[in-house]
């Protein structure tokens, strides 16, 4: 069977609405350069902004700015009282590191939850803004009425914004995890294995109908493009027919993720966690 992201994205889309009718809330998308694999998840940004609400505003810096100029301009963003959140769409041209720019973000506008004060919340099951992809899985399996408690949980793919944290929310959810990566030995053992498997990878169809079991819940985080400029996922479709549930890609997490965003701001702007 597979399952979709849009009942959930409707759902948040409400809340966050409701809640902008209360009081304003605004984001900037810091964008640095014009990598086109990000346009679509900007445009898909700035739209969700206009249908419920909440302006947003996309600053777009040059590729060639200096890393001195960038952490600047995220610092006058820091102090504008008028914005509330702030994004820095990735990814960014390689001069320019993530891990720096990230933590320049003040942590009360840290909409994404990737900044070390956010993570560092995560790590001690304290509330906190938590990354917005892991939260659209923890949410999809949630709104499925999946279990994670006392389930074997393989997540493919330990980057710092995704597998890792998701492993950490996986775990305060009791879930027993097992996070692969490029250096796994054996990776088909290792998802084989698992009762919930989510595939974060970004390799188109790797995932293969061998390395799943017939009893598995898939969730299939990865957008790749095949030389149709076809969406697909990291999981094989024939790997989703042989699971027991598995994600849509287009239709899945990637639905969600935005409106995690808004919910991030949503939570920042009314200011009670941070
Ligand atoms: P990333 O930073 O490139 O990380 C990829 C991870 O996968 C790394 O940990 C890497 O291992 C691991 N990996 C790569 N090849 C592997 C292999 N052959 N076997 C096992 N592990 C392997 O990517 P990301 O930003 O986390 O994104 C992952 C995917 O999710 C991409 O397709 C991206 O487009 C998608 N994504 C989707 C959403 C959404 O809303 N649905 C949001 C964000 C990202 P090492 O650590 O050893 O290098």
């Amino acid at each position: 069977m597979l399952i979709y992201g849009k009942e959930i994205r409707e759902k948040i889309k409400e809340d966050v609405a409701r809640s902008a009718k209360k009081i304003p809330m605004s984001m900037v998308v810091v964008r640095i350069g014009d990598d086109k694999s990000s346009q679509a998840y900007v445009n898909g940004i700035k739209k969700f902004g206009d249908e419920t609400g909440v302006n947003v505003e996309i600053a777009s810096l040059s590729a060639g700015i200096s890393l001195e100029e960038a952490v600047k301009h995220i610092e006058e963003l820091n102090q504008d009282p008028g914005v509330n959140g702030i994004m820095l769409q990735t990814p960014l041209p390689p001069h320019l590191d993530v891990a720096i720019l990230a933590n320049v973000i003040d942590y009360h506008k840290d909409v994404e939850g990737i900044n070390n004060y956010n993570l560092g919340k995560l790590i001690s099951k304290q509330e906190g803004v938590k990354p917005a992809t892991p939260k659209a899985v923890i949410s999809m399996l949630k709104h499925y009425d999946i279990p994670i408690e006392g389930k074997r949980v393989c997540i493919v793919g330990r980057s710092a914004i995704l597998g890792s944290p998701l492993a950490m929310m996986m775990s305060s959810e009791n879930g027993t995890v097992t996070l692969c990566h490029s250096r796994t030995r054996n990776l088909g053992n290792e998802t084989r294995n698992a009762d919930i498997l989510v595939a974060a990878l970004g390799k188109a169809n790797y995932i293969t109908p061998d390395m799943v079991n017939e009893d598995s819940v898939i969730i299939d985080v990865g957008i790749n493009f095949d030389e149709n400029g076809r969406m697909v996922g990291d999981v094989h479709e024939e790997s989703k027919a042989k699971a027991r549930i598995a994600s849509a890609v287009p239709g899945g997490v990637g639905l969600i993720t935005v409106a995690e965003l808004f919910d991030n701001l949503r939570i920042i702007s009314q200011n009670n966690i941070v």
